[in-house]
Formats: structure tokens, sequence, C-alpha cells
């Protein structure tokens, strides 16, 4: 943790620009997409008694421009125009995975909170609407360290959104946003995404359990590497009943793309090679296992299944 960096204010005020920056195209943005429409709470699934809802943060927009890096903008044109897709705005719901047991309650991912960008931050008020009490919130599990993923475990009054549960995230997540060196390691808009990972994770350390690729971190949540997004992100495949599916978080953000062009460069990829790679390796998985998924960004309430098609794949919604 680096108390040093948060306190120092060229960094902070530094951040606080790369936000307004960030902001300034978004908000933009906003204006010319509108609202973004997305369902407030839906029961997806049941693996046995094991419960699968999902609740919406709401949504915002971004420039197409940052579907995808060194791909000529026309090839992206004319796959989104195939689509029925706009090719200057893409539109971005976040799906909250809950897991119900009974009583028991695991939410991957905490949304976006209020400091993010205008039409997130819904999941408080969408889980009230639901009738769904964040005290029975027993475990927060993040697939990563995003402000749309982490910054809402904490309320506007720096107050835990979940005041009984305990947090996980990969220790490789931890390590790389708590560096002194993470500003770094990010371009100049984005710094303001590290000030606030460092927040959030100092303010709910003592609760937060770090964990690794590979583990059963709560009974029947197994965590898969999917690193790329960022360097710790996490998938998680949740089983019960004989039959499971996977949250996907940010391994798979796009409807189009991620599917029919895994191989194309993110622009919002930490690591553009390995976010590809992932991509390749979680598709062919997801496919020979017949694996459903739910993806934080995909169409909502993003249940889906993937399709072989010809090279690639193809997204199929129920
Ligand atoms: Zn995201």
């Amino acid at each position: 943790m680096s108390g040093r960096a948060i306190g120092d204010h060229s960094v902070l005020r530094r951040a606080f620009l790369s936000r307004r920056a960030f902001l300034g195209s978004a908000a933009a943005l906003v204006v010319a997409g509108g609202a973004v429409r997305s369902a407030r709470a839906i029961e997806v699934a049941a693996l046995g008694a094991r419960k699968i809802h999902v609740i919406s943060d709401g949504g915002f927009v971004m420039p197409v421009s940052m579907l995808a890096r060194d791909v000529a903008p026309e090839a992206v044109t004319t796959l989104l125009k195939a689509e029925g897709l706009p090719t200057d705005i893409n539109t971005m719901v976040l799906n909250v995975t809950l897991i119900q047991d009974g009583e028991d309650w695991t939410i991957i991912d905490a949304g976006s909170g209020a400091n993010f960008l205008p039409g997130s931050g819904k999941l408080a008020t969408n889980l009230d609407y639901a009738g769904i009490p964040r005290e029975a919130v027993k475990r927060v599990i993040f697939t990563h360290a995003h402000p749309d993923h982490l910054w809402g475990a904490i309320d506007d009054f720096d107050s835990d959104l979940f005041p009984n549960a305990s947090y996980m995230i990969s220790e490789a997540e931890w390590a790389f946003w708590t560096a002194p060196d993470v500003f770094s390691k990010l371009p100049e808009d984005r710094h303001f995404f590290a000030a606030g990972a460092q927040r959030i994770l100092k303010a709910i350390g003592d609760k937060t359990v770090r964990i690794k690729p590979g583990q059963e971190v709560a009974p029947g949540i197994l965590a898969i590497d999917t690193a790329g997004h960022t360097p710790g992100h996490l998938a998680f495949e949740v089983a019960g009943g004989g039959s499971s599916l996977v949250v996907l978080g940010d391994a798979l953000t796009h409807r189009a793309i991620s599917f029919q062009h895994p191989e194309w460069k993110s622009g919002s990829d930490q690591d553009a090679d390995r976010g590809a790679a992932t991509r390749r390796m979680l598709l062919d998985r997801l496919v020979a296992d017949r694996l459903p998924f739910i993806g934080y960004h995909l169409p909502s309430p993003g249940l889906g299944r993937a399709e072989k098609a010809g090279a690639a794949y193809r997204l199929v919604t129920a």
C-alpha cells in the first residue's frame, strides 16, 4: 500500500486532471448516446439450490476508438455495421453477478460507486429495488480493480456498501495497483484509475483476502487465470447441482469484437497480447465444455454461450 503516493499532492492533482480528461470525452458522449437502459435485477440461472442473479450497476458510453488498437478503423466500422451497432459510440452496460445460497449471498464485483462515470453507480439503488439486503452479502469477490468493478465497494461516506462482507482480490492485482510506481505503467488519462484503486484498497485492506488462480476461493467458486485486461484479472467458475457457469468479468467485453476477433488488441487491456491470448484460451474452453457465462459488459443481463464460427467464435444469447 502506498500511503506516500496517496498523500502526495502532485499525484492527486495529476489524478484529478486525468479524470477530467477521461470524463471530457465520455461526458459529451452521454449526451449523444442518451441514457443506457438495462434491467435492474434478474435471476438468470439455478445451479442446484444455488441461484444466480444479475443486478445492473447502470452503464456508460465510450468512444468506439477504444475498442481495438492497431486495427484499421474501417475494419472495426464494417464489423459494427454488420452487427447493427453504432459506429461512433460503444454502450457499456454493467452486469453485477450475485450468488445466492439460501440466506448467504456472494457478489462478484461491486460496481462503480458515485465517482466514476455518469450513468453508472446504480448498484446500491437496484439492490434496494430488488429487495436484496446488503447486510446479507458475506463475500465480495473482485475480478479486477478497474473503477467500474471496485469503486462501488465504498459509498459516498467512505463506509462499506456491504458492511458484513469480507473481500477477495487476486494477489497479482493487489500488487500491481498498490505499488508506488503504478502511475508510470498507465497512460496519463488513466492515472485516476490508480488513485481510486489505492484509495479503495486501502479502505478495505484489513478485510481483504488475496487469492490465486486455480484456488477454490469459496465453496464451488473456482478462480480462473484470465490476466491481460489487468495483470491479476480473474474469472470465476461457479458450480452447483452438477453444472456450472463462468463469471467472466472483463475477459470478454464486446458482443461482436471479443468473439469474432479475439486476436484484436483491446484499447482497454493493460497487456494487449496477453489479453488476446486469454480470450482464445477462454473461448476454446467455453465452447469445448459448453459452459454458459455472464459477461460484465455483454448485453444485459450478460448471460450467453460461445459457439465456434469458422476460425473464430460467436456469442449466443438466450
Ligand atoms: Zn469493466
